[in-house]
């Protein structure tokens, strides 16, 4: 199930991952990845303590987001290797501004250019969410 609200928790800090208010299940998935960026309310629902910083923080982050069953985490950001990372994953869905981003690039021996499956992989996101 997609939550759809995107009205972030109120405790998460600022910054471009954050966590929608009212979908939680406790559903375990924020620890076990990313342990450090997440934590609970009173009511154990999870939000977002700390942005990513690291690499592996960042690898964390998408692994939570990957893994998570109600969408409850998402990003807001406009970082295309974060994008990148995320369509990647399958998570498309779970990019506030993705249909900001029209072209995608990857780094090449010709210089930075368009590359044609992340075009479509963007198109096919912005088809099946709306977005
Ligand atoms: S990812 Fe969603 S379901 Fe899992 S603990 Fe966080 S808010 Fe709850």
């Amino acid at each position: 199930m997609e939550n759809v609200t995107k009205v972030p928790h109120r405790l998460n800090v600022v910054g471009d991952f954050y966590v929608t208010d009212g979908c939680c299940t406790a559903c375990g998935v924020p620890e076990a990845n990313a342990p450090n960026l997440f934590a609970y309310d009173p009511e154990r629902h999870c939000y977002v303590c700390r942005q990513p910083v690291t690499p592996s923080e960042l690898d964390g982050m998408v692994a939570a987001m990957a893994q998570q069953e109600l969408g409850c985490i998402r990003y807001r950001g406009m970082d295309a290797a974060v994008m990148k990372a995320l369509l990647e994953r399958g998570e498309g869905s779970q990019v506030d501004r993705l249909h900001e981003q029209r072209h995608l690039h990857v780094e090449s021996s010709r210089g930075r250019v368009q590359h044609p499956v992340l075009s479509w992989l963007a198109k096919i996101v912005r088809w099946t969410t709306g977005l």
